[in-house]
């Protein structure tokens, strides 16, 4: 099936929020003077592994083939694997997962024992100092890149590598992440900061735009714009002139990508959200467990796709910036 919304986008992701918790306090998302005492959801409020395998089933129905586990931190939700292994029956569905490595690697084999295809990897700095400036908590840039190596050995590779950079605080480590991936099969993405939410008190004046991320790296190692995989996708590619692979920038700030956007967000307690920035989401969850039949569900998921407008970046404005928007850490990036 091929569910389109006003604006002729077909719905193709579900990105699911598996909790609103993360052992980090990362400054562009869950800053620690506001999460660190933060009324989180309780467990009963959160969707069942088995509500989510539900629901997921009834999005494949409508043509979602693309499923991405976020959070906060997915593996801070207890047995996430058990997850996996339910959405994992489902032969059609491609199984990913961002995470920040910061958990022992024998949950990369017990992730792709569950059946997890993809994995992206947080990853702000390789400088130790400048890592736990961005991220906030006493962790280390090594457990990121043991996970990296793990994640060869069990075949949960390529991984793609996400590095946000936020002006004044991780502009430097743009090189030597470019010089430690370069010519691996490793695809790094650099993001630019984002105004998600209300909490990570976002300037324009701290955005490292894709011109000046692009001119950094152009400076000393040529780059050529090349074309997206396919249409949708959210990071610009690049190849390095000299054959030696490739990288992205995520440049929702400057470069807006709302055009073929084709996702839709999943809260961890069963809300709907049709975009990053959205205002509000829309509760699935009562409908489940009022006895709904899949049926009412899909098609209740096919009006709110169906009536979808939603292209915040394109519209991006002062006025809006400061709008009451959800936290990407409770709808996942
Ligand atoms: S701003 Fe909203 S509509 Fe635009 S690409 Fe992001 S999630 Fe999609």
């Amino acid at each position: 099936m091929k569910l389109k919304d006003k604006k002729n986008r077909v719905l193709r992701d579900l990105r699911i929020s598996v909790t609103d918790r993360c052992n980090y306090r990362c400054i562009y998302c869950m800053p620690r003077e506001v999460y660190q005492k933060y009324d989180y959801l309780k467990h009963s409020e959160l969707l069942t592994f088995e509500e989510i395998g539900r629901i997921v089933n009834i999005f494949s129905e409508l043509g979602v083939r693309k499923v991405r586990l976020t959070g906060g931190e997915p593996l801070v939700r207890k047995d996430i694997e058990q997850l996996i292994s339910l959405l994992a029956q489902n032969p059609e569905l491609d199984l990913s997962m961002t995470t920040n490595g910061s958990f022992p690697t024998t949950r990369v084999h017990s992730l792709k024992d569950a059946g997890l295809k993809r994995l992206t990897l947080s990853l702000d700095s390789l400088d130790e100092v400048v890592y736990k400036k961005m991220n906030d908590v006493d962790q280390s840039v090594e457990n990121a890149m043991r996970w990296i190596n793990e994640c060869e050995k069990v075949g949960l590779g390529p991984i793609k590598i996400n590095t946000v950079i936020k002006r004044g605080v991780n502009e430097e480590s743009i090189l030597p992440l470019v010089e430690r991936f370069k010519g691996t099969p490793y695809i790094l993405r650099f993001i630019e900061f984002m105004d998600v939410g209300t909490t990570n008190s976002w300037k324009m004046d701290d955005v490292v735009t894709e011109k000046e991320i692009i001119a950094t790296i152009n400076s000393k190692y040529p780059l050529q714009p090349i074309a997206p995989n396919y249409s949708g996708e959210v990071a610009r590619r690049y190849e390095f002139a000299d054959g030696s692979g490739e990288l992205g920038v995520i440049a929702s700030v400057t470069q807006a990508f709302c055009g073929a956007c084709s996702r839709m967000r999943l809260s961890a307690h069963g809300s709907l959200y049709l975009c990053l920035f959205a205002n509000k989401g829309t509760d699935l969850r009562s409908m489940i467990r009022g006895g709904a039949s899949d049926e009412e569900i899909s098609l209740f998921i096919q009006n709110l796709w169906t009536g979808r407008s939603n292209r915040y970046s394109e519209e991006r404005s002062e006025a809006k910036t400061n709008t009451d928007k959800v936290e990407m850490s409770f709808i996942g990036g």
